[in-house]
């Protein structure tokens, strides 16, 4: 049976966004609620997934390591629940890449290793090129922040906790949509 996923980007929407990149242990900030949120998703089915650019990789600034540094201590900040994460190294500057969002191919990616049905899935992110992609593969679309609307998004949130609030009303409406 295809699944359903709930994608996720990074920074913004799981980690504080701080303006600039964030690679060093000590300013990787959890959000409040964002465990509990993803707790949620798991009891109600959703598999989660990462999907992130991490240009800062092609330009020097860090490293692939410290990145999964970072990634490690998401991953016990929310008792390992993340299926999986899904991030591009590359920046346009250097090297093109497909993966890169605006572009689709790290969700497509993930679509074809877990077998994810786009229609009953969902993608968070506070940045509209988290969304282009989305909308692209027949995904359903939540903007998260708290200043205005972001285009490409279906429904709005001002954090995590809520859009998982509106993405559980929904599916209870429409599980098969
Ligand atoms: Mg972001």
């Amino acid at each position: 049976m295809a699944h359903k996923c709930v994608f996720l980007d990074r920074d913004g929407v799981l980690n504080r966004e701080r303006g600039e990149y964030t690679f060093l242990p000590q300013d990787f900030e959890v959000i409040k609620g964002v465990p509990t949120a993803i707790d949620e998703l798991k009891k109600n089915g959703f598999l989660v997934i990462i999907i992130t650019n991490q240009a800062g990789i092609a330009k020097g600034i860090y490293t692939r390591e410290q990145m999964k540094q970072c990634h490690e201590l998401l991953q016990e900040a929310c008792h390992h629940a993340i299926d999986a994460i899904y991030y591009c190294p590359y920046h346009p500057t250097y090297s093109a890449s497909l993966a890169r969002k605006p572009d689709s191919l790290m969700f497509e990616k993930a679509m074809a290793r877990f077998d994810i049905k786009p229609e009953t899935s969902w993608m968070a992110g506070d940045k509209e090129r988290d969304l282009i992609p989305a909308r692209k593969l027949g995904i359903k679309t939540i903007g998260i922040t708290e200043s205005q609307a972001i285009g490409e998004a279906d429904f709005m949130a001002k954090n995590l906790t809520e859009a998982v609030a509106i993405i559980l009303e929904q599916h209870k409406k429409a599980p098969n949509k």
